[in-house]
């Protein structure tokens, strides 16, 4: 029996899991995206990933960014570690692509907020 805090939603449900015999069984769930959660997290556990990237503008030392789609979350690391070394030099509005494909994963790091024309 494993034990898993659903993240789906706010309501923040503990699900208990288990193997029988080939059957996943998740009890303590409210509704039924916590069975696929469970299922996921046991298979290939996924995240958004948000942090920031620096830039070159003066007033906004860093923007926001988050992944465009979940990525698996043994790559988080990598992912963090390689927006350590981007810099946006270009003004941005919120959604625009500022890294696209990082990783080769087949996701884009999208801004979160903007960057005007002259900082
Ligand atoms: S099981 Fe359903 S209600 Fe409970 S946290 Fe997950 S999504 Fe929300």
């Amino acid at each position: 029996m494993k034990e898993l805090l659903c993240i789906v939603c706010p309501n923040g449900c503990r699900l208990q899991v288990e193997n029988r015999m080939g059957t996943i069984v998740v009890t303590g769930n409210q509704c039924k995206r916590g069975i696929g959660f469970a299922q996921a997290e046991l298979t290939n556990p996924t995240r958004t990933v948000t942090t920031t990237v620096r830039t070159s503008f003066p007033g906004i030392p860093a923007l926001p960014v988050r992944t465009s789609r979940e990525i698996p979350k043994g790559k988080i690391r990598e992912l963090v570690d390689f927006l350590k070394t981007v810099t946006v030099t270009r003004p941005l509005n919120c959604g625009d692509v500022v890294v696209e494909k990082a990783l080769g994963l087949d996701c884009n790091i999208i801004a979160t907020d903007h960057i005007l024309e002259g900082g």
